[in-house]
């Protein structure tokens, strides 16, 4: 008998589900069955406001005709093509694509499947980079605390999130971490990039002095620190670590997989700080969150230092089956359509203002100590509940749900990045409902 997608199964226990706690889930299971625009439906018929872009992904809202129509066509016209030694027309058009969003001086698309496979991609380019130039020597890593850079082993590595770390035994090795930026001492609800902690860039400075920058590959970081709470770099913070790593000759990643196709306002968070690293990460946004596919974008130099280094690594061995796959990336086109046409990215940048506001009307509310926003993101963080294994924003996400508003939580803090094609009615709903959920907070 075939499964009435729209019930609840009374089996829940084969789906082993990520990142979240499965017994508890299962005994009370939220689920969706539809969503359209700005709304997902529950198995229970309630419409729930999406205040998180899914998993801040579907930037343009969900089930968008003209993304769904072109995946349609093209999983009816060529479904799969490899390539590895063959080639498809629409990974190469939307390669191009992208690098006409790009900021000036990104050349070269290298497609994945997902954000965690950008960055192991990214960190592998680095290291190959490197060694393409004669400079074999430059193996090591850096990233920052509170990163975080997806779930392979790279990505856990470089990453700054110690629960993801600590039960996967002893990861990369030759790796280090600079301090976060995080300074609520001096930067609480500061609107936009805080003023103080630009001077946390320099000790990139003292890791290389330890190990000397002839041994380092790459650093790299969130432009904003997405999954950690929402976390902003302080002003001139990026521009110092742009200028550390180019004196060194240490590449810069900007993980971009959250802050990519229009979060800040622009296409890319490089544009929005006007800082170019020399690697880019992203995935997420890319297709709407539709269809799982990342791509790592470069510069020309990157790209070039390949093409024109020994004969053994113009192939590069590395790639994966679905890289460019044919229905991605005409997903990804179609995507990237819908986000001009209807001025998305303008959008959210003309939006953030009334965003900001909205959000900060939140201060003064019961357990509130800081709120932190940008283009359409931001954060509530909450005052942390001695010795409570429940942490008061999980009690706030299900409250939330509840009251038919989806949010995002990670410890203590509530994250929201919204679908750009938000209303202010629907900022005021989201807002309004969190207001009323933190005023009934134990
Ligand atoms: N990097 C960043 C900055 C992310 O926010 C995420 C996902 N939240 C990832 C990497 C990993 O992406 P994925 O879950 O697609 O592997």
């Amino acid at each position: 008998m075939a499964l009435d997608r729209k019930q609840t199964p009374n089996d829940l226990n084969a789906f082993w589900m990520p990142f979240t706690a499965n017994r508890q889930f299962k005994k009370n299971p939220r689920m969706f069955v539809a969503a359209k625009d700005m709304h997902y439906t529950t198995s229970d018929g309630r419409q729930v406001l999406d205040g998180t872009a899914g998993l801040w992904c579907c930037n343009a809202g969900h089930c968008r005709p003209k993304i769904t129509e072109a995946i349609q066509k093209q999983a009816a016209e060529l479904d799969y093509a490899p390539a590895f030694q063959m080639g498809h027309p629409i990974a190469f058009e939307l390669a191009n694509r992208l690098v006409d969003i790009a900021p000036k001086g990104i050349e070269h698309v290298f497609y994945t499947n997902s954000g965690s496979e950008s960055v192991e991609t990214a960190l592998k380019l680095a290291i190959a980079y490197h060694r393409a130039r004669g400079d074999g020597a430059r193996t090591r890593l850096i990233g920052r605390e509170r990163g975080y850079h997806g779930v392979n082993f790279g990505g856990i590595s470089v990453g700054g999130i110690v629960t993801n770390r600590k039960m996967f035994g002893s990861l990369l090795t030759g790796v280090d971490h600079m301090p976060h930026t995080h300074l609520p001492h001096l930067n609480a609800y500061t609107k936009g990039q805080p003023e103080h902690g630009a001077n946390l860039a320099d000790e990139l400075e003292r890791i290389v002095a330890l190990h000397g920058a002839e041994t380092i590959a790459a650093v790299i970081v969130e432009p904003m620190a997405g999954s950690t709470g929402v976390l902003m770099p302080p002003k001139g913070y990026l521009e110092k670590l742009r200028a550390i790593t180019k004196k060194h000759g240490i590449l810069l990643i900007f993980d971009e997989v959250i802050t990519g196709f229009g979060r800040l306002g622009s296409a890319f968070a490089s544009q929005h700080f006007d800082v170019l690293p020399d690697m880019m990460t992203t995935a997420k946004g890319l297709t709407n969150g539709v269809i799982p596919m990342g791509a790592v974008l470069t510069t020309g130099e990157v790209h070039d230092a390949f093409m024109q280094g020994p004969e053994h690594m113009i192939e590069l061995f590395h790639g994966y089956t679905y890289s460019g796959n044919p229905i991605a990336s005409a997903a990804g086109i179609a995507t990237l359509d819908t986000y001009k046409e209807e001025g998305l990215f303008e959008r959210a940048s003309e939006l953030a203002p009334y965003w900001e506001e909205a959000l900060h009307s939140l201060r003064g509310l019961p357990h509130v100590i800081d709120i932190r926003n940008m283009g359409l993101i931001g954060a509530v963080e909450l005052e942390p509940m001695a010795g409570e294994p429940t942490k008061r924003a999980f009690t706030a996400f299900l409250n939330a749900y509840e009251k038919g508003i989806l949010i995002r939580t990670t410890g203590d803090i509530i994250a929201m990045s919204p679908p750009l094609i938000i209303s202010k009615a629907e900022i005021d709903q989201l807002i309004g409902t969190l207001a009323d959920v933190l005023k009934t907070l134990p």
